[in-house]
């Protein structure tokens, strides 16, 4: 290590959906890498330690190195040709870049999904559905004395989210903190995140729906019989003991994870557990937040609904934004084979899509923008290295509560970030397209 290290306080790790901002690094300002990161996890330790400096080329046509401009040239050829070009990725950049996206896309007529259509996807069409009762995790930290985590195992994927917001924490009104709460798991199975719960529920898989909805008949007073322990795996006194104690608590919160939305009833348990929510505040007051994974994927759904009226799987072929989960969402548009060029950024589908689509990945141009090379990258046709967000770029991301924090960057790249590289694609593609294509949006400057 050498001595010319410099101290950065209040940094943010963006590595999951709690962005924690009070983060304090020291930086080898010689050897360009994060060499301590306070008061992170084992997943934020990680993801400041992977995130040096590489020595990969800023940009690659076909494999082969090229300057960032021409790379951009190509990138923007390639999108304004297209028929049915599509971008997708965005949970890992900020906000600023991901209302490029949406720009181009505009421009191009084209679709923009993000990785929330892998995960929180169903919960973005319930809180259409139904509405949400929603609240800050610093309003949790200081008025929740109920806890409910639902199909999540926060202690491995959200390392702080126990300590930092939802279960240690003393508040303003919860003075003792853990003391001070009733901690409630419900999940097909133990986890490391049973320990921390007080009551723990094993539904049987499968069976969220039927077990949200037995909480809502409870709740409003409907008499259950003890059948419903074979449907769902939960015994008719444990569910009037928490019914109880969901209507007499002060403040409840209810987190809930892809357990719920990647499962069998996908949209309609995240619908359940938010109309069970509505229920609880004719006694009290309960709020529900979905948990959510990637740094800024909540920015995603606020930067494209705000843009385009919906969260993620829009399609603006019409000349106007049109939502079409299952139908614009990637994999099913890649698995159709009906897309012919593809912006990825700062996602890997190249790894995790499924077979199909990943095969028809291979068949198309693809742009890539990320840290550092992944299987998206190798397969595709234009490749940016990019700096990253947090370390490398100051911006705006939203934490998983939908509060925005600002970032401060710790030292710089080498490399453009993904700011630069979208808006001067969306330049160049708005000269190619010029007067042919109207945006229907008011464009980003
Ligand atoms: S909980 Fe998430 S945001 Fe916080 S330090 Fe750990 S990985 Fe980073």
């Amino acid at each position: 290590m050498s001595e010319n290290l410099r101290t950065v306080a209040d940094a943010t790790c963006t590595f999951c959906g709690c962005v924690c901002d009070d983060m304090v690094l020291t930086v080898d300002m010689d050897e360009k890498r994060i060499t301590k990161a306070k008061n992170a996890c084992v997943l934020g330790r990680a993801w400041f330690a992977k995130h040096a400096i590489g020595d990969h080329p800023a940009a690659l046509i076909d494999g082969k190195e090229v300057s960032v401009e021409d790379a951009i040239e190509e990138a923007a050829q390639i999108l304004a040709k297209a028929r049915f070009p599509i971008i997708y990725g965005l949970s890992d950049v900020i906000c600023e870049a991901q209302r490029q996206a949406v720009a181009i896309a505009d421009l191009v007529r084209g679709n923009i999904d993000t990785t929330t259509s892998v995960c929180h996807g169903p919960s973005g069409i319930a809180f259409q559905d139904v509405g949400e009762s929603t609240a800050t995790l610093g309003e949790v930290k200081n008025r929740a004395d109920l806890v409910i985590y639902w199909g999540g195992n926060p202690a491995e994927s959200h390392p702080r989210h126990f300590t930092r917001y939802a279960v240690t924490p003393k508040g303003m009104f919860i003075p003792r903190g853990k003391k001070d709460r009733t901690v409630v798991l419900v999940d097909v199975r133990k986890t490391p995140s049973t320990p921390v719960a007080d009551i723990f529920l094993q539904v049987k898989p499968g069976k969220d729906f039927e077990l949200a909805w037995a909480l809502r008949a409870l709740v409003r007073g409907v008499e259950l019989d003890s059948s419903i322990e074979d449907e769902t795996g939960v015994s008719l006194a444990v569910l009037q003991d928490l019914a109880t104690r969901m209507k007499t608590c002060r403040y409840g919160v209810l987190f809930f994870g892809m357990g719920l939305t990647m499962t069998r009833g996908r949209h309609f348990n995240s619908g359940a557990v938010l109309a069970l929510t509505t229920d609880l505040n004719e006694f009290t007051h309960f709020v529900t937040k979905p948990v959510r994974g990637h740094g800024n994927v909540t920015g995603a759904d606020n930067v494209l609904s705000w843009q385009t009226g919906f969260p993620f799987g829009v399609n603006f072929s019409m000349g106007y934004p049109r939502f079409g989960p299952g139908e614009f969402t990637t994999v099913d548009v890649l698995a159709k084979g009906d897309a012919d060029a593809a912006l990825i950024i700062a996602s890997d589908p190249g790894s995790n899509f499924p077979r199909g689509a990943i095969e028809h990945l291979r068949s198309i141009p693809v742009i890539c923008l990320d840290t550092k090379p992944t299987a998206t990258s190798k397969l595709a046709k234009v490749a940016f290295a990019t700096s990253t967000y947090g370390i490398n770029t100051a911006g705006t991301v939203y934490r998983m509560d939908d509060v925005p924090i600002t970032l401060r960057a710790a030292f710089e790249s080498p490399y453009p970030d993904d700011l630069q590289i979208l808006t001067s694609i969306r330049k160049r593609v708005a000269e190619l397209v010029g007067e042919k294509r109207v945006p229907a949006l008011k464009q980003a400057s």
